[in-house]
Formats: C-alpha cells, sequence, structure tokens
C-alpha cells in the first residue's frame, strides 16, 4: 500500500525530476525509491528514453531547417556572384568599345578637316561651318532665333593674322586684335581619358550597333541622350537630347583644307 502510494507520487515527480527542477531532498527521495521500485524504475528510464528521443528528433529537425537556409544562402550568394560577372562583363565590353572608338578618332587627321555642325532645337537653328589647316581655321557660325533674328559669327586665325566678327541682322560689328573665343567647330569625338571611359562604361546606358545614313553606327544611349559614333572614323554625327529637343547633325572632310581655302572664305565673310 505505501509502496504504492509513494509510486503515485513518484509517477507525479518524475517529469519535474527529469527536467532537473526538484530539490535536493526530493532527488534523495526519487532516487531512493528508484532503487527499491523496479516498476518505478522502468517507468524512468522509458521517459527518459522517450525524452531523448523527442530532443533528437527535434535537433535533426533543426539541423534540417539550417541545412536548408545554407542552402538557400549559397544559392543566393551564387545568383548575386553571377550577376556581379554579367555586370562586370557588360562594363568591360563598353569600356572595350569606347576606347577601341577614341583610338580611331584620335588616329583622325584632326590638323587639317573640314567639320559642318547643324543643331536644331525648339529656339534655334544654327550651322557652324568650321575649316582647319594646322594653326590656321575659320568658323563661320550662323543662328536663327525664333524670332527670326538672325546672328553672324566669323572667327578665323591666318597665319598672323585673326580677327572676330558679329553681324547681327546685317548689322556688322568688329572686334579686331581682341581675343579670339574658343572656335565654334569643334572636332568631335569622345575624348575621355583612361578613366572617362571607365566612367563612361559605368554610366547606366546601353551601346548599341546600328546604322545611321548608311554608316555603321554605335548608338550610346544614355538615359535621354543619344550619341551616334561613326564605326570607321570613332566620330559623333549624331547627338539627340530629348530633354531640350536638340539635335546636332555632325559632317566631316578630311584632308581637304587649305590655307588659299581659308582665305578665300575669309574674304568672302568678312567683308
Ligand atoms: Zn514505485
Amino acid at each position: 500500500m505505501r509502496e504504492s502510494k509513494d509510486c503515485n507520487l513518484i509517477k507525479d515527480l518524475l517529469p519535474t525530476y527529469i527536467d532537473g527542477l526538484t530539490s535536493v531532498e526530493t532527488n534523495e527521495f526519487i532516487q531512493n525509491h528508484l532503487q527499491q521500485c523496479k516498476k518505478c524504475k522502468e517507468l524512468y528510464e522509458n521517459m527518459n528514453a522517450n525524452l531523448n528521443e523527442k530532443e533528437n528528433s527535434e535537433d535533426q529537425k533543426k539541423i534540417r531547417i539550417l541545412k536548408k537556409i545554407n542552402h538557400k544562402i549559397r544559392t543566393l550568394q551564387a545568383i548575386i556572384i553571377l550577376i556581379l560577372i554579367i555586370f562586370l562583363i557588360i562594363i568591360f565590353r563598353k569600356y572595350l568599345i569606347l576606347n577601341h572608338i577614341e583610338n580611331i578618332a584620335e588616329n583622325t587627321n584632326y590638323n587639317n578637316y573640314y567639320e559642318k555642325i547643324v543643331e536644331t532645337t525648339e529656339k534655334v537653328i544654327s550651322r557652324t561651318d568650321y575649316y582647319q589647316n594646322g594653326d590656321n581655321f575659320i568658323s563661320i557660325h550662323t543662328k536663327i532665333n525664333t524670332d527670326d533674328e538672325v546672328e553672324k559669327y566669323v572667327e578665323y586665325k591666318l597665319n598672323d593674322k585673326e580677327d572676330y566678327i558679329s553681324e547681327i541682322n546685317g548689322e556688322k560689328m568688329r572686334y579686331e586684335g581682341k581675343e579670339l573665343i574658343k572656335p565654334l567647330g569643334q572636332y568631335q569625338f569622345l575624348n575621355k581619358s583612361f578613366l572617362g571611359n571607365i566612367g563612361l562604361a559605368l554610366v547606366p546606358g546601353s551601346l548599341e550597333e546600328m546604322t545611321l545614313y548608311r554608316k555603321d553606327c554605335y548608338l550610346l544611349k544614355v538615359e535621354n541622350y543619344f550619341n551616334f559614333i561613326d564605326k570607321e572614323t570613332g566620330l559623333t554625327i549624331k547627338e539627340i537630347n530629348v530633354n531640350n529637343n536638340s539635335v546636332i547633325n555632325y559632317e566631316y572632310e578630311f584632308n581637304s583644307v587649305t590655307d588659299s581655302k581659308i582665305l578665300e572664305l575669309i574674304n568672302e565673310h568678312t567683308k
């Protein structure tokens, strides 16, 4: 009877005992009883075994979850690395093309060339004819505003003589002997330094191959800016800026400008 009463008590206490939450006195009582009572000892061993099993299966579960997470992290890492590699390939390709374009353009003879620049915006149409032979040049720039005002600027340097003449609606103004401003005609190529081309390659934008005016071109698109570059010369032949509706066309001619041609143009435009 006594045994059975103790047994019931032990049965109630065992889960707490296994969790290590019972007091030293209770522990002694339980241990004494377990040594004497086979039935309770068996019960205790069974409970302990069950608990271990449960703990083991929980550990297994945790391990499986951790493995899954690890797998996901590794997959994510692989994807990120792949995206980085693709990104680098795109940038490197752009950089190589830009460098190639620049090299071609720099090998072109820009000591003797004619360039025609026609720019159209919402408010202005302008045309620049620029002739250069060594240090000698003439730039003839005409501008028509929306209110039909015509502006003309002629600037030249021929040997030791240089001049700048402006003409607004037919009225001439002359600034003889004054310092020349930069030629309005600009030989157009990308002219970027090593870092400049890297920088340009890093700018989000595309570089496509296409045909314009029957010429094979690269189209450099950066947001609302389009730059068409002639593959053969590496020079810009058209620029479109959607932001201000401006379109610029460039034409070039090489090795055809002579000093006598420049003189002829000076006489024609500065009378
Ligand atoms: Zn017992």
